[in-house]
């Protein structure tokens, strides 16, 4: 059975559009039994999608407060996708989801998944060009991203993909760029961490599959990592987006389970194609 859950839930704290009240409106008439809320961590060098340094005590507080009010009706968790830049703590939140939104590269952090122009413009101007050694400081940038923000689970493994539908900027066979992921995946496999498989940018309508790509889940597959399902929501209509879908992939390419958050950490639960109601 697929779980009704979500652990990767944006709100209007950071750049979400509805309230963290309303998502967890929406999450109980989807009969969600958790939904996992994960601020964007602070970053001092871009300010425009994250939550203020204010703003994060009163995230925190607000989840305390929806915490009581639900109570009994579906569990509720206070965790933070920390950047890889972000110079804040992680202590005070009861997951982090560790993601790489930025490369740096001569000194300058680069933003990965903002637009495709931007990333055209880097790729030329601080890369002379080659997108694989674009892709090269981004996988290097990956691996570190478990030691680096002290997380529980690995973020969008493959976010550089977000604007390269039909191979725009590079190809992903490329045996440098598979060679580069691979790379990363060794690295984090050893931290005993999942991997989530992230739906957010199908939903956007940007990419056809789910971050990592089926190519880089068998890869995982195949060295014993684990996975969780993500919808990486900015809106209430995206909780659980697709799951059944990419529960179905992770099938088969031979995942027989998933994580999911509880009081105690993760769980694993078994992959089921039956009961599966998204
Ligand atoms: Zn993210
Ligand atoms: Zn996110």
């Amino acid at each position: 059975m697929i779980p009704k859950m979500n652990f990767h839930t944006h709100t209007t704290f950071c750049d979400g559009k509805n309230t963290a009240e309303e998502m967890v409106l929406a999450a109980l008439e989807k009969g969600f039994a958790a939904l996992g809320f994960s601020g964007h961590s602070y970053t001092y060098f871009d300010e425009s999608y994250c939550m203020s340094k204010d703003g994060v005590k009163a995230y925190q507080k607000e989840i305390e407060r929806l915490k009581e009010v639900y109570a009994g009706k579906i569990a509720l968790y206070c965790g933070v996708e920390q950047d890889f830049y972000s110079e804040e703590p992680v202590s005070g939140f009861e997951y982090a989801i560790g993601s790489v939104h930025y490369i740096k590269k001569n000194g300058k952090l680069l933003a990965v998944d903002e637009a495709a122009e931007i990333m055209e413009k880097d790729i030329q101007e601080q890369f002379g060009g080659d997108p694989y050694a674009y892709a090269k400081v981004y996988f290097e940038t990956v691996a570190e991203v478990l030691k680096k923000n002290k997380a529980d689970i690995i973020g969008h493994f493959d976010l550089l993909t977000k604007f390269n539908e039909k191979n725009l900027f590079f190809d992903t066979k490329d045996r440098r760029y598979c060679a580069y992921a691979i790379s990363a995946i060794e690295a984090l496999i050893a931290y005993d961490r999942p991997f989530e498989i992230n739906t957010g940018a199908i939903y956007r309508g940007l990419r056809s599959e789910a971050y990592p790509s089926v190519e880089f889940l068998k890869e995982i597959n195949k060295r014993g990592g684990k996975i969780i399902l993500s919808s990486d929501s900015h809106d209430c209509i995206s909780l659980g987006y697709r799951f059944e879908k990419v529960a179905r992939v992770a099938l088969e390419i031979g995942f027989s389970s998933t994580l999911i958050w509880t009081p105690q950490g993760f769980e694993e639960v078994e992959l089921k194609e039956r009961n599966s109601l998204f």
